[in-house]
């Protein structure tokens, strides 16, 4: 119902391809770039166990571990992400830029990487893109404080915001694949191309793949407009780029509905 946020449990349905792009990610071999360019286990990851059990609270995440036990690993992720210098964009930094919103949240949106804000304030979607977000989100009833975890593909900002290379995606997927991991949304949101790249490997044009979708081993991914491009296309007429996101958080919405 709009105006009243949810987040429920997932039943599993999905269409469209099969990934096969990340596969399953296993916690217990989740991985952390290093400064040398290598990896290594993080313990904290290690010690949570992996069954998908739901908790049954309303706002619970079905992953296993409490919730105590997710965000102190989060907290630890959090720390060894912000001395990341795997990647050039350390470089340029101000702050690394890891999430906001629910860790416990049933629904994980992922953008593309920090703008000058973000980068300032060390918050994915803090600027005008990440207000019309919240304001689309709350639209389809999803409030995304409570019901969402926000993160981007790329930790910290690329120069003069232009789209992280492969290279970069390449270096930060080792700590959107552990935010994943531990917090086990059970659907994906991925906010334009260059998160459903780097997410699925999927490329093409966003306007044809919006709406549609996909999975991430069984997981549900619906991939949607980014809003800095619905702040170019303000139309609201039914049919232009910001009716057919609204529609899409709906059915994100009703998916989770349905899966209760
Ligand atoms: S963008 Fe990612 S991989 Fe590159 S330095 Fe930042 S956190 Fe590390």
């Amino acid at each position: 119902m709009p105006g009243q946020s949810c987040i429920l449990p997932y039943s599993g349905h999905d269409k469209g391809s099969e990934d096969t792009f990340w596969g399953q990610i296993p916690m217990a071999l989740a991985l952390v770039p290093w400064e040398s360019g290598h990896a290594r286990q993080i313990s904290a990851i290690d010690s949570l166990p992996a069954s998908p059990l739901a908790i049954g609270s309303g706002l619970a995440s079905p992953a296993g571990g409490s919730p105590r036990a997710r965000e102190a690993a989060l907290d630890a992720l959090a720390q060894q992400c912000h001395a990341c210098r795997s990647c050039s964009l350390a470089l340029g930094r101000q702050r690394v830029v890891l999430s906001r919103g629910n860790p416990q949240a049933r629904l994980m949106l992922i953008g593309e990487a920090p703008g000058a804000q973000e980068d300032e304030l060390g918050q994915p979607f803090v600027g005008r893109s990440g207000q019309l977000l919240d304001q689309l989100l709350a639209a389809a009833g999803l409030d995304s404080h409570q019901d969402a975890y926000i993160a981007n593909a790329v930790k910290c900002r690329p120069p003069g915001n232009r789209k992280p290379t492969t290279l970069e995606l390449a270096a930060c997927r080792p700590w959107l694949q552990q935010q994943i991991a531990l917090v086990q949304p059970q659907v994906l949101v991925l906010v334009g191309a260059t998160a459903l790249q780097a997410v699925l490997g999927l490329k093409g044009p966003i306007s044809q793949l919006r709406g549609q979708w996909q999975s991430l081993g069984g997981r549900a991914c619906m991939p949607i407009f980014h809003p800095a491009y619905l702040l170019r296309n303000g139309s609201i007429e039914p049919g232009r780029p910001r009716d057919l996101t609204r529609a899409d958080l709906v059915a994100v919405r009703e998916h989770l509905l349905a899966s209760r």
